[in-house]
């Protein structure tokens, strides 16, 4: 039988982490096997390693490239977690739709918008063929309302290139704040 996928999207600190290692949690108490995955250059909390803003972490397989996500399989896995998936590029969607045909229950976790306000590939996409999507959102910074958007602080430190590049993505609250639609473009720090 086909396996599903499943897609848990919004901006920084919506809970998505949180939500991927809940997922996980409740597989291996029902005794699933889980494969998690992060990317290699995500290592603000060590390699092989997710966590969430909250505390919670579990262990991962990182990678740099999609496509080794399948060579990372064992026997009885039924359950790969994929987390920061943005990190992993439009490459992605092909992996986990073909991990998802092939039987596997796939959940993916990532940002759906970049710092400044675009959709961020793969999510979009990968939102569009899913059998289900958790769509979170975080708090404004500003005024407390649902946040969908976040923002890059100004004078947050990282050289003008990294900005374009996914290492200019890697950041916590220091680097970023959630907003909501009225406060997305107002850059510079909340007091
Ligand atoms: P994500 O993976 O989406 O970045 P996490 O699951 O790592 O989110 O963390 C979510 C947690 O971040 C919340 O439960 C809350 O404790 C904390 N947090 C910090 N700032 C905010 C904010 N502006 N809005 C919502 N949660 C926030
Ligand atoms: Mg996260």
């Amino acid at each position: 039988a086909p396996g599903r996928l499943e897609v848990i999207g919004g901006p920084m600190f919506a809970g998505k982490t949180t939500e991927l290692v809940r997922r996980v949690d409740r597989a291996r108490i029902a005794g699933r096997e889980v494969l998690v995955v992060s990317h290699a250059l995500d290592d603000r909390h060590g390699p092989g390693r997710i966590a969430s803003h909250t505390g919670l972490a579990v262990a991962s397989r990182a990678v740099t490239r999609a496509a080794e996500i399948p060579g990372h399989l064992q026997p009885g896995t039924v359950l790969v977690a994929v987390d920061e998936a943005q990190f992993l590029g439009p490459e992605l969607v092909d992996v986990v739709t073909g991990l998802a045909d092939d039987g596997l229950d796939v959940v993916v976790a990532g940002l759906t918008v970049t710092f400044d306000g675009r959709p961020f590939e793969p999510l979009p996409s990968l939102m569009a063929l899913a059998e289900s999507v958790t769509r979170l959102t975080a708090v404004c910074t500003v005024c407390g309302r649902d946040a969908a958007y976040h923002v890059r602080l100004e004078g947050a430190v990282a050289g003008g290139d990294a900005l374009t590049t996914v290492a200019g993505y890697v950041g916590g609250a220091e680097t970023y704040q959630a907003r909501c639609r009225a406060h997305r473009t107002v850059t510079g720090r909340s007091s």
